[in-house]
């Protein structure tokens, strides 16, 4: 059956979109290719979420599925393929069944980028991981290293540092896009220390990784970096292929819209961290998925 607006990601962005659509009196069918709660679910400790000083990312958005699934929304388990125009509305092409909607949410957020280097590839599971919350414990007690320089690889640190032997972050500059307050408390820490302004050339290891290997900046020298495990948070890749089409991307593949969530084709609208914006965060995908939501009922309306 034909739904008034169909939510492509079930994320804070599009769970919110969810929520206010079904307030404006529409249905909503909300669809996920994977588990649903997006990126945050990874992240151990929330504290820059109003309303909660400490909560785990897994929790804050579990409330937020069951408050949209208590309001009526409908959620589906499935791969987007394509999304087409089709007569006064929109076919989502899914791998396992097909979904009509007078109006359609982007809110596909992004999935984490490799680093492209030597052995990324070959030990991957083997070391080499995406999801310090996921492998973490795998190294209790042992050295990891942490690539990358914004929140997620500062709050990855961090979590790794309560119970690894040693934490070293490794950066390709010297400032840091992440939190002052969260590069202070790392700072502080006893088993945490700094690589910075470096391009990491390899990750070597026979049948598992054994070292990083970078060139720094200032002296052109090798160095190397001995650990068990390495994890990789440098930025994110828009998970927006699907659709790029039907709606103008920009170069690095954010969906272009503005701050009021419209892409260029009506009836479509973006939400969260895959529209191209300069804030990421969980309070602003909340924003988009409110203003997405809102839209999209008025334009079923
Ligand atoms: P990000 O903020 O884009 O940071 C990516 C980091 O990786 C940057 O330091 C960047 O270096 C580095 N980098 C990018 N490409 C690289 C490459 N090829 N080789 C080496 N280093 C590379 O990504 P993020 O940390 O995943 O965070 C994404 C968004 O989510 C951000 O807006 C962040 O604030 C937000 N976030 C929020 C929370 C929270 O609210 N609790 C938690 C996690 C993330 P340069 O700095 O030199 O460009």
């Amino acid at each position: 059956m034909k739904k008034d607006v169909i939510i492509i990601g079930a994320g804070i962005a599009g769970l919110t979109a969810a929520i206010y659509v079904l307030r404006a009196g529409h249905s909503a069918l909300c669809i996920e290719g994977a588990n649903y709660g997006g990126q945050i679910v990874n992240s151990p400790e929330v504290e820059n979420y109003p309303g909660y000083q400490n909560i785990s990312g897994f929790d804050l958005v579990n409330t937020v599925f069951e408050q949209a699934k208590a309001l009526g929304m409908e959620y589906q388990n499935d791969k987007v393929l394509s999304v087409k125009k089709e007569g006064d509305g929109f076919v989502v092409s899914g791998e396992a069944a097909s979904y009509e909607a007078a109006s359609v949410i982007i809110a596909t957020g992004a999935k984490r980028r490799k680093l492209g280097v030597s052995g990324e590839e070959r030990l991957s599971g083997l070391g080499v991981s995406y999801c310090a919350t996921c492998d973490g414990m795998f190294y209790r007690k042992k050295d990891t290293i942490v690539c990358g320089g914004g929140n997620t690889a500062l709050e990855d640190a961090m979590f790794l540092s309560n119970f690894c032997n040693h934490v070293t972050i490794c950066h390709r500059r010297d400032g840091f896009r992440g939190e002052p307050k969260l590069l202070e408390q790392l700072k502080e820490k006893d088993n945490v220390s700094f690589v910075t302004d470096v391009t990491v050339d390899e990750i070597a290891g026979a049948e598992k990784v054994e070292k990083l290997i970078y060139t720094d900046h200032k002296t052109g020298a090798k160095g190397e970096i001995p650990a068990n495990g390495i994890f990789i948070a440098v930025g994110q890749i828009p998970d927006t292929e699907f659709v790029k089409d039907l709606i103008s991307l920009d170069e690095a593949g954010y969906v272009i819209a503005g701050e009021d969530c419209a892409t260029n084709v009506p009836g479509i609208f973006a939400a969260g961290d895959c529209r191209k914006k300069p804030v990421r965060q969980l309070t602003t995908a909340a924003a988009d998925g409110t203003v997405a939501g809102l839209a999209a009922a008025q334009y079923t309306e």
